[in-house]
């Protein structure tokens, strides 16, 4: 079943609205590096947020950790990074494009049916030096992985936090990969950004404590809004687990190209803290003074990408309609992700309507992100609003000078009421964190 929505559409939306442009234009362009514009922060912010909420803020059982980018070299040979961060890579001998080998079916390259080299492995960290002079000083990484940082603060953490197990360690930031093939749009890139959370728990009650964040995490995407048909979980094969891997679930997302991983949860047992004492010499256990026992902890990892989760929901969210004859596109994004969650739309740019309008702008964004448009016709910023999903639009007529009330117009159902400005920040609060989005409900009214 393909998705709805080509890959190209999203593109240039995502550059038309702010949400999304290639990086360094100016220079031509690098290579699968995006920048993300005024739209596009605000919706990546919401991503994060999301996930810090739902993994720290609304648990007693999970601590967040903000750790460095470089960290020792000892880190990464301990944990495998250096030998066995790899993927096999073949190159074509006519055209020079390399490709993964496991993404190439038969012996010519895909591009030019050239001759193809043997596979070789290709280590994916990014190395530089660290020190003013480049031949004396040390070689590090740019971290592929967050999760290691948090695995060398184990022992910080337990001792400050005062926790017990099973306790979990979350952090959101960038890793870098130098990836072999790259593309479709933000799905894999060299810089991006992770959403980890190890979750160390008592050896034993792995692999309830694995189908339990299973869980969690399918049903999180699916509580902000994306389709549970176009979401299936993938448990790996034994030949295709990570060298850390007892076993591990892939959530998968049919994007425009396929189903693909969208997030992985993994079972690493306790290879990391295991490798990291052995390698750094500190005891990395843990003491449970209820049993009187200690142990070394297995953990279970949810791991996800940022980039490739906003990519997930703009496209879920993405839709073509016709209202009134005129052809309208709509993200009908959860409206705790959508970058802007009111507009203030003056009828018009009038001299009697602008006070008022504003008025009403300076009420609402101290709560709510605000935007302020009073350029072109309603029509027209209406559809811009809707192109990036702003939930509501607040609209100031000439009535309103006289009643002081304003028409709150509804995104998905292009609903219109009337509200009386005094109750308007009340009324949208309850609209914006009250009603449920059921987005089941919306796709049901809108299946073609
Ligand atoms: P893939 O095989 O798709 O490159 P992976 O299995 O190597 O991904 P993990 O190491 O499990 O990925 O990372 C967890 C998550 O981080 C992925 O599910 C994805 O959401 C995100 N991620 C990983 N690599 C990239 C990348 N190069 N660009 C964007 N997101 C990424």
């Amino acid at each position: 079943m393909p998705a709805k929505v080509d890959m190209d559409k999203i593109v240039s939306l995502c550059k038309r609205r702010g949400l999304i442009f290639p990086s360094s234009e100016i220079y031509g362009g690098l290579a699968s590096c995006w920048d993300y514009g005024p739209m596009g922060v605000e919706l990546k912010r919401n991503v994060r947020d999301a996930w810090w909420k739902s993994i720290v803020h609304e648990r007693d059982d999970v601590v967040g950790l903000d750790t460095s980018i470089m960290m020792h070299p000892g880190i990464w040979a301990a944990s495998g990074h250096i030998d066995s961060f790899t993927d096999p890579l073949v190159e074509c001998k006519s055209c020079h494009l390399r490709w993964r080998a496991n993404e190439i079916e038969g012996k010519r390259c895909p591009k030019c049916d050239g001759e193809l080299t043997e596979p070789r492995m290709f280590n994916l960290m990014f190395k530089t030096s660290m020190g003013p002079v480049e031949e004396e000083a040390s070689t590090i990484y740019l971290r592929p992985e967050t999760a290691q940082g948090i695995f060398v603060n184990f022992d910080n953490v337990i001792t400050t936090s005062r926790k017990k197990l099973p306790l979990g360690i979350a952090q959101i930031g960038k890793s870098f990969r130098n990836e072999i093939t790259t593309g479709n749009f933000i799905f894999r890139t060299r810089e991006f950004e992770h959403m980890e959370l190890e979750y160390f728990v008592k050896p034993g009650t792995d692999e309830e404590w694995l189908d339990y964040w299973v869980k969690e995490r399918f049903d999180w995407y699916v509580k902000l809004g994306i389709r549970k048909e176009n979401l299936r979980l993938r448990q790996h094969g034994k030949d295709e687990l990570a060298h850390y891997a007892r076993d591990c679930y892939d959530i998968e997302y049919l994007f425009p190209m396929g189903w693909s991983e969208l997030e992985g949860i993994a079972n690493r047992g306790d290879f990391d803290l295991i490798q990291h004492a052995k390698c750094s010499g500190r005891e990395l256990g843990y003491y449970d003074a209820e049993a009187g026992e200690k142990y070394v902890p297995y953990v279970i990892e949810p791991s996800a990408g940022v980039d490739r989760s906003v990519l997930a929901f703009l496209i879920d969210a993405y839709d073509e309609e016709e209202v009134e004859g005129e052809k309208r596109t709509v993200l009908h994004l959860h409206r705790s992700l959508a970058p802007i969650k009111v507009a203030v739309l003056p009828l018009s740019r009038n001299e009697k309507l602008t006070p008022l309008a504003k008025e009403v702008f300076n009420k609402l964004c101290p709560n709510f992100v605000t935007d302020y448009d009073d350029s072109q016709s309603i029509g027209r910023r209406y559809r811009r609003q809707d192109e990036i999903g702003t939930p509501f639009c607040v609209t100031i007529d000439f009535e309103s000078l006289e009643d002081k009330q304003v028409t709150i117009r509804e995104r998905d159902s292009l609903a219109q009421i009337r509200v009386p400005i005094e109750e308007l920040g009340k009324s949208l609060e309850a609209k914006l964190k009250g009603e449920a989005f059921d987005a089941s409900a919306l796709w049901a009214t809108r299946q073609k």
